[in-house]
């Protein structure tokens, strides 16, 4: 159950930092090495680096008097039809599904953990072992996440392996993808011991105040996290090393310096050895801030797509989202730590003895507090969806003012359709996105070359 909301938690927090641009080009095979990318073809300039049916939009542009932004929109959505859509499409809404089944499969994991007296025998055998209450509860959370890791391996296979394999986009074979789950695990009881070990130390010493002191704490420690993650985590994982020479870095680079930010803050990673999706993102905050595009990226796409991608993700520097989304998330959790207090009174009083739990501050029920925890973030995910997607929308704006490459950018766009649903309705996007649509950000590109192409 941490797992799970460590993984919405930080997936979110995170996930919000690195404003991913994600992408997938199966009908490529990668040949170049990123090196190759890098050195071998040149900067083009934008009319030049437009693939045929953007070219065709071109062409419409130049023989009408006015650039329709819609009717080339449009044209980019007729690109994607038939199966090609519908895989699109279904990927999409299976993990719309996913958010239920995970939420239902956690509680189901701790109702076991808590009805057959699971979490309270151990418990038990720590307070055995030692008197010490903090090392009770870090012991206590050193069994409890592996055990919810073997519980939920189930689920997380299927999501993180079966399902990635069946729509095309993982390039890990099982050995790798288990080999990274453990290299989780690991990172996963580090970071939950000392969470859990601090709130419950919390719990104990303010009984009345808890929820406050332990949002500002939770608050602290992920932007500790979000520090630390590019130095510590992301390397465990992947190879980041700083742009290698060539006309494409020169080129990245200007569009850095141009806008404010440090040239030694932009990187690519090996991500070939794990998806094929193409992305790049922001990562890190304060001292640690860096933007990483991916070796997919460099090698998949044309000049103008890495030039508009970079510029959006260059946006999220510029705009300092990082560090707004850290407020926005602060409030977030603030509100979820209420939820959970507010709830575990009703909960203890059905099911408290039945469980073997002492009190709120006993860490027997923290299967119950994670579960309480996830019901909140399954309700907030609009919430924390439609921040994230309004940082998106200004990243986007000042990315194609930044890059002035709106084909680029809709090319990049529209290559993210192969496992995005490009045109899904307005509630759908509101509760499940946490980018604009495929059709709103390519419209957004097509509405910027429309105005700027009247001067
Ligand atoms: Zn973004």
């Amino acid at each position: 159950m941490i797992k799970k909301i460590a993984a919405i938690l930080l997936t979110a927090w995170v996930g919000v930092l690195y404003g991913q641009q994600t992408a997938q080009t199966p009908t490529q095979t990668p040949t170049q090495t990123p090196t190759q990318a890098i050195t071998n073809p040149p900067i083009a300039p934008a009319a030049s680096a437009v693939t045929p049916a953007t070219t065709a939009a071109t062409a419409t542009a130049a023989s009408a008097k006015k650039f329709d932004a819609v009717a080339a929109t449009q044209t980019f959505m007729n690109r994607l039809q038939g199966e090609a859509r519908a895989k699109s499409d279904a990927y999409d809404e299976g993990g719309y599904w996913l958010l239920l089944w995970n939420l239902l499969y956690g509680l189901a994991v701790a109702w076991l953990l808590l009805s057959m007296g699971i979490s309270a025998r151990i418990r038990d055998f720590v307070e055995q072992r030692t008197r010490h209450k903090n090392l009770q509860t870090l012991f206590y959370v050193l069994a409890y996440v592996p055990l919810t890791a073997l519980l939920t391996l189930p689920i997380s296979f299927y999501e993180g392996f079966y399902r990635e394999h069946q729509y095309d986009l993982s390039n890990l074979s099982l050995m790798k993808w288990l080999g990274e789950a453990g290299i989780s695990l690991g990172v996963d009881m580090v970071i939950t011991g000392i969470a859990v070990t601090g709130l419950y130390a919390i719990l104990r010493r303010l009984p009345r105040t808890w929820w406050a002191w332990g949002a500002m704490a939770g608050a602290g420690f992920i932007m500790l996290l979000i520090m630390a993650a590019p130095v510590f985590i992301s390397p465990l994982f992947n190879t980041f090393k700083p742009l290698p020479a060539g006309p494409i870095r020169d080129d990245i680079l200007s569009m850095a310096r141009s806008n404010g930010i440090p040239v030694d803050n932009v990187y690519y990673s090996d991500a070939s050895k794990q998806t094929k999706r193409v992305s790049a993102n922001v990562n890190g905050l304060f001292g640690t801030i860096r933007i990483t595009l991916n070796d997919n990226l460099l090698n998949r796409t044309s000049p103008a797509e890495i030039r508009a991608v970079m510029a959006h993700e260059m946006g999220h520097y510029v705009l300092n989202h990082g560090i707004k989304h850290t407020v926005a998330f602060t409030l977030i959790l603030f509100g979820g730590l209420l939820f959970i207090k507010y709830s575990w009174e009703w909960a203890a009083a059905h099911f408290g003895s039945r469980f073997g739990v002492r009190s709120i501050s006993d860490p027997a029920g923290f299967p119950l507090l994670a579960a309480l925890f996830s019901i909140y973030i399954f309700l907030a995910t609009p919430v924390y969806k439609t921040v994230i997607r309004t940082a998106e929308v200004e990243a986007d704006i000042f990315g194609l003012n930044a890059a002035r490459e709106p084909d680029g950018f809709a090319e990049a766009i529209f290559k993210l359709s192969e496992y995005r649903k490009l045109e899904p309705g307005i509630a759908e996007e509101f509760i499940f996105f946490d980018h604009p649509s495929g059709y709103n950000r390519i419209y957004s590109a097509m509405r910027w070359k429309a105005e700027n192409l009247k001067y």
